[in-house]
């Protein structure tokens, strides 16, 4: 289960503005209304959290008992009507407005199961932008792993088991607001409210207008390519290039891969120093390209097509670890899931600026917020007039410190100084050897991931580790850590 993280300073007394869906949490029979602000707000305080909390119950509000709407009410529990369809819709909507409002930092909940299904996509997105914080609840555990990080977790019953905090139960708060949401309505009585639901106008109301059951993705119109904000204009620059999803062309100079991508960025405003390495299967790399890329300081790193992606996040991971933001990542790969999820997870966290090149536009947008993304074949054609001479400048300004390492990503302390010794290591009997182990475990892999598919059909907990799972251990684990 995971552990709950206790409150940063810069949240601790901060806004907590809470959203409840009442139909995947419902109050349990017996339980007292008035108690649930109180038992969240006690365990926001065990964590060391306290702000001001708002709550906003969410739900079909004619199923709910006139009791149980004044408990809440009564205790400052704001109660919106919703169709049950658009719950999810509404909660996100009103959540977006509230982030208008309310700059962070400040923390945000949603007590839903509809997180990893419903608002993930969205708020991932929204949350590689901005500094909020984000406790979750909900009665069932999803099995999907989550892209988002939150910083504490509750399941709905222990939550509203936790111990009260008995201050608030003897406090007068304000009497919250009913909304209903289906006609814009809103007032403060419980009997009015009542009413309203039960009014033919409602009704007539929730026949005519289809309720918008879909989330209203507000990052989906977010642009491309943004000039660069000042901390980024002079900031460090890494690039991570998958060379088997976006291959230097036939007949393209190699050496013209830097100076094209320098020219690009440029044209955006950025002019700090660009660090490549380009990941492949470079036994099969000709060596006029190896050469090519080596002599203008690209890095070239040899990898198996299984493992690319994994080595690459690893390096991506350890360059963090040396150059905090502000910094720019750049990764010229088709990026799949696979790693545009765990990337978003880390994105949440750390908040790089963020550079995509693919060879092809991607079917659907990326869960990974960027400043810039480019098609591979049209980042390599432009600029290169203007950028040869960029590119010829700077071989004679820096001469051979412009020169790339090569390194073997299956070998441990495999790192060359030039293509022959290299080239030597990726034909000896050691090199053969770890290439393939690696091939086997992968296999073996492959054989527990079906192993694990068929325990869970069974029912049976079992735990396998590939690489991708490995990488979302270790994630779940760096982000408490954050
Ligand atoms: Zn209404
Ligand atoms: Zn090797």
């Amino acid at each position: 289960m995971w552990r709950n993280a206790a409150a940063k300073p810069e949240y601790a007394t901060e806004d907590i503005a809470v959203w409840w869906d009442m139909n995947d949490c419902p109050i349990p029979e017996g339980y007292d209304a008035r108690r649930v602000r109180p038992s969240i707000e006690g365990a926001f305080k065990k964590l060391g959290y306290s702000g001001p909390v708002s709550i906003t119950a969410y739900g079909d509000q004619t199923q709910t008992p006139a009791h149980l709407l004044r408990g809440l009410s009564s205790t400052g529990v704001s109660v919106a009507h919703t169709m049950s369809e658009s719950t999810s819709s509404s909660m996100f909507s009103d959540m977006v407005i509230w982030r208008g409002h309310r700059p962070p930092p400040a923390t945000m909940m949603l007590i839903s199961n509809q997180v990893a299904d419903v608002f993930s996509w969205d708020l991932a997105r929204l949350q590689q932008h901005t500094k909020y914080n984000l406790f979750l609840a909900y009665s069932v555990t999803s099995h999907i792993w989550s892209v988002l990080p939150s910083s504490a977790e509750w399941l709905w019953k222990e939550l509203l088991m936790s111990s009260a905090d008995e201050k608030v139960i003897s406090s007068k708060l304000r009497a919250a607001d009913f909304y209903c949401k289906s006609c814009g309505y809103q007032d403060e009585g419980v009997v009015k409210f009542r009413k309203h639901l039960s009014s033919r106008d409602h009704a007539m109301r929730e026949i005519r207008n289809p309720c918008d059951w879909q989330l209203d993705p507000i990052t989906r119109m977010w642009g491309r390519n943004y000039q660069a904000k000042p901390e980024h204009a002079t900031a460090k620059i890494a690039v991570w290039w998958d060379m088997k999803d976006c291959p230097i062309p036939e007949g393209y100079d190699a050496r013209r891969v830097r100076p094209s991508l320098e020219g690009a960025f440029k044209k955006l405003g950025y002019s700090g120093p660009v660090s490549i390495t380009a990941y492949g299967d470079q036994r099969r790399t000709p060596d006029q390209l190896l050469r090519g890329l080596s002599s203008t300081g690209v890095n070239v790193a040899h990898t198996i097509p299984d493992v690319t992606y994994t080595r690459m996040y690893s390096d991506l991971h350890k360059w963090q670890k040396l150059n905090p933001p502000p910094a720019t990542m750049m990764l010229i790969s088709d990026t799949t899931d696979d790693f545009s999820r765990p990337l978003a997870f880390l994105q949440q966290l750390t908040k790089y600026n963020l550079f995509l090149a693919y060879s092809y536009r991607p079917y659907k947008m990326s869960i990974l917020v960027t400043s810039a993304e480019w098609l591979w074949d049209s980042l390599l054609a432009d600029t290169v007039s203007e950028t040869r001479t960029h590119f010829l400048q700077r071989c004679s300004e820096e001469g051979e410190e412009s020169t790339g390492m090569f390194y073997c990503k299956l070998c441990d302390d495999c790192d060359c100084k030039n293509l022959d010794d290299f080239r030597k290591h990726l034909s000896s009997k050691e090199h053969a050897l770890e290439e393939r182990r690696f091939i086997e475990s992968k296999q073996l892999s492959e054989y527990e991931a079906q192993l694990s598919r068929e325990a869970s059909f069974l029912n049976v907990n079992y735990r396998f580790s590939t690489e991708s799972s490995k990488m979302h251990i270790y994630l779940s684990d760096f982000s408490r850590k954050h």
